[in-house]
C-alpha cells in the first residue's frame, strides 16, 4: 500500500483522483514511486484507491491517499468475496411459498432488502405509498416552487428512495460492518461516483442519487420483483400471533394481499402507520431522539477556517465539514449532524400543520451556504412515559413551528443574535436557504426554555472551536425533529423478527434500529438475510 500527500492548488481541475494521483507521482520527487507507477501501467494494473482523506490538523488542508495496484484478477476476488459476505445464502433452496415476501417502503432499507430477495430469486412484492421518482420529483418541486401545497403522500420524506432521495446523500456511519462495501459498490454500479468506495466522507449527491434509485428498481424488477408505488400499507392481519395478510390502499380503494413474511421499513415520518401498529399490539417502545435547529453559515467562511482556502478555487478538495459536540451549563448537549457542505436547508415536511427542516446538497456541493443540524437528545424526561409519548412531542414542536408562521410553505428563521426574540430586520450577510419561504420568528414560542438555553449556549461554545461558527448572522431555521424515530418496534436480536408478530422483520430508521441512509440500508440487508434465513430447506 502507497500513501501521497497532495496540497491542494488554486485552478486544479483534475477530472478524478487516479488522474490527480498520477499527475502528482508524475512531477513529484519520489522516483521509486514512478518507477512503480510505469512499471505497473506497464503491466495493466489498475490504480486503486482504499482510502482519501483531508488532513486539516495544522491549517492548511492536504488530501492524503493510499492506494495500490491490483490486477483485473484480484480486482473480481475481492469483489466476489464482497458478494459472498453479504448475500450468504447464495445458491441455497428456498421452500416454495403459496405467497412472495412483501417490502413495505422503498427507502434505502426497503431498496436494499427488496434487492438481496430478488438477488436469491425470492421475487419480493414491494408497497411504497409515495410515487415513482419522476412523479415525486415533480410534486416536490411543485411544493418549493411555492406553486403547490404539500402533497401528503408525495413529499421529502414518502416516494421512491425514501427520505434519502432528496438528501446529501452522505454515507457515512460509526457502524463498522463489512457490508457498507457492499452498499457503496452497489450505488456505484447503479451510476455513483466512485469516489464513495474510498473516501471518509462519502457523499453521492442528491442530483445523482435520483437515477442510481431508479436503476436499482430497474434490476429488482428484472429479477422478478414488484413494486407497486401510491399504495399505502393500511393495516396487518393476524392469527395466532401470525401474519396472514397485508391490507393496502391505492387511490382510495383497498385490497388485500396474501403474505406470511412483510420486511417493515416505512421510516421515521409515518405516525399513521405507527398508530395502526401500536393499536394492533404489536410490540413498540417508546425511544430517545434528538430535536433542534438548522444553522447556516457562509460556505466560504467554513471553508477558510476549516482548510484555510475558498474550496470553490480547487478540484482537490470539496466544501469543508465539521463535527461537533459540547456540553453546556445545564448539563445538556449539543452536537452538529448531517452536515451539508455547500448546501441548503430544505423544508421536510410530510403534511400540513407542520414545519420541518432538514439540509440536503447537490455532488458538486458548491452552494453559498454550508448548514447543519443542531440537536439536543430529548427522552422520556422531556415528553414523559408512554409509547408514543416521543411522537407526540415531536408533533406538537412542529405544530408549534407551524403555528409561529401560520403557513406550513414558510419556515421560522431567526440570526443567531435574536434566537430568544428580537429585531432580526433583512438577511444581508448570509441569506437563509429554505425553499419555498420563511418568515422571521422569535423561536422562545417553539422550543422550551431548557432546549432554547442549549442552542444558545452551544453555538457560542461551538464558536470557540471553529472560528465564525457563532456569528451573530449566522441563520437559524425550525425545527429539526426527525432525525431518528421516537419508537422503536421490538424485534428478536437473533431472527429481528417481531416480539410479538411472526413473520413480521421490522427494519430500517422508522423500526429504530438505523439512522441515516448506509445503516438504513444494511439494517434492510440484514432482515432480508434473516428472512431467507427461515426459508432455506434444510
Ligand atoms: C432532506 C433529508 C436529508 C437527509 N440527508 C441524509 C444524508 O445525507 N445522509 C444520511 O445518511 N441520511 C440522510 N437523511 C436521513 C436518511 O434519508 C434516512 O435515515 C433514511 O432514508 C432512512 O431509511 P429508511 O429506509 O429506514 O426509511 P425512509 O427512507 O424514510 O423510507 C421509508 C419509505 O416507506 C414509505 N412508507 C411509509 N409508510 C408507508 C406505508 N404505510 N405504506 C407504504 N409505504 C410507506 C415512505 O413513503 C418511504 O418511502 C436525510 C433525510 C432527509 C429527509
Amino acid at each position: 500500500m502507497f500513501e501521497l500527500k497532495i496540497d491542494p492548488k488554486p485552478g486544479s481541475n483534475c477530472k478524478d483522483d487516479a488522474e490527480r494521483i498520477i499527475q502528482a507521482i508524475r512531477s513529484g520527487r519520489d522516483k521509486k514511486l514512478l518507477s512503480i507507477l510505469d512499471k505497473a501501467l506497464k503491466d495493466k494494473k489498475r490504480l486503486h484507491i482504499e482510502k482519501r482523506f483531508v488532513d486539516a490538523r495544522h491549517g492548511k488542508a492536504k488530501v492524503i491517499f493510499r492506494f495500490d495496484f491490483l490486477t483485473e484478477d484480484e480486482e473480481l476476488k475481492r469483489h466476489t468475496a464482497l458478494i459472498s459476505d453479504t448475500m450468504p445464502y447464495l445458491g441455497k433452496k428456498f421452500i416454495a411459498l403459496a405467497d412472495r415476501p412483501v417490502i413495505v417502503g422503498f427507502g434505502p432499507a426497503g431498496i436494499f432488502a427488496a434487492l438481496i430477495l430478488a438477488r436469491y430469486g425470492l421475487r419480493p412484492v414491494i408497497i411504497e405509498r409515495g410515487s415513482a421518482m419522476a412523479q415525486r420529483i415533480r410534486d416536490v418541486d411543485s411544493f418549493r416552487s411555492g406553486s403547490s401545497m404539500i402533497n401528503p403522500e408525495n413529499n421529502i420524506q414518502f416516494g421512491e428512495g425514501g427520505a434519502g432521495t432528496f438528501s446529501d446523500g452522505k454515507l457515512y456511519t460509526g457502524l463498522s460492518s463489512g457490508i457498507k462495501g457492499f452498499v457503496a459498490d452497489v450505488f456505484v454500479r447503479h451510476g455513483a461516483d466512485k469516489s464513495i468506495l474510498y473516501d471518509s466522507h462519502p457523499h453521492i449527491g442528491t442530483d445523482r442519487l435520483r437515477d442510481v434509485i431508479v436503476s436499482i428498481r430497474e434490476e429488482i424488477i428484472k429479477l422478478g420483483g414488484e413494486i407497486f408505488f401510491d399504495t399505502r400499507l393500511t393495516s396487518i392481519e393476524q392469527t395466532d400471533g401470525k401474519i396472514t395478510g397485508i391490507t393496502v390502499e391505492n387511490n382510495s380503494v383497498s385490497r388485500q394481499i396474501r403474505c406470511s413474511n412483510v420486511i417493515l421499513a416505512v421510516g421515521n415520518s409515518s405516525r399513521d402507520t405507527f398508530r395502526h401498529l401500536y393499536s394492533s399490539d404489536i410490540r413498540m417502545e417508546s425511544k430517545p431522539f434528538a430535536v433542534g435547529v438548522r444553522i447556516e453559515h457562509k460556505r466560504r467562511d467554513i471553508d477558510m477556517s476549516q482548510y484555510g482556502m475558498d474550496t470553490a478555487d480547487t478540484s482537490d478538495l470539496s466544501a469543508a465539514n465539521y463535527k461537533l459536540v459540547v456540553e453546556t451549563s445545564n448539563g445538556r448537549k449539543l452536537y452538529t449532524f448531517c452536515m451539508c457542505p455547500g448546501g441548503e436547508v430544505i423544508n421536510g415536511i410530510s403534511g400540513d400543520g407542520q414545519c420541518v427542516v432538514n439540509g440536503m446538497s447537490l455532488f458538486a456541493r458548491d452552494n453559498e451556504n454550508s448548514n447543519s443540524a443542531l440537536l439536543v437528545p430529548v427522552d422520556s424526561n422531556d415528553f414523559g412515559d408512554g409509547v408514543l409519548a416521543g411522537l407526540e412531542y415531536q408533533e406538537q414542536l412542529e405544530h408549534r413551528a407551524y403555528e409561529a408562521t401560520g403557513d406550513c410553505r414558510k419556515i421560522p428563521v431567526t440570526k443567531y443574535k435574536d434566537l430568544k426574540g428580537g429585531m432580526t430586520g433583512s438577511f444581508d450577510y448570509i441569506k437563509p436557504s429554505v425553499k419555498p419561504g420563511y418568515k422571521t420568528c422569535a423561536f422562545d414560542g417553539i422550543f422550551d426554555s431548557n432546549v432554547l438555553n442549549t442552542i444558545d449556549e452551544g453555538i457560542r461554545l461551538m464558536g470557540k472551536k471553529i472560528k465564525g461558527f457563532d456569528n451573530p448572522d449566522s441563520v437559524l431555521s425550525a425545527v429539526e425533529s426527525r432525525s431518528s424515530s421516537p419508537v422503536r418496534i421490538v424485534r428478536e436480536k437473533d431472527t429481528r423478527e417481531s416480539v410479538s408478530l411472526k413473520g413480521l422483520y421490522p427494519a430500517g430508521e422508522g423500526a429504530g434500529y438505523a439512522g441515516g441512509i448506509m445503516s438504513s440500508a444494511i439494517d434492510g440487508i440484514n432482515c432480508a438475510n434473516s428472512l431467507a434465513f427461515s426459508l432455506i430447506k434444510m
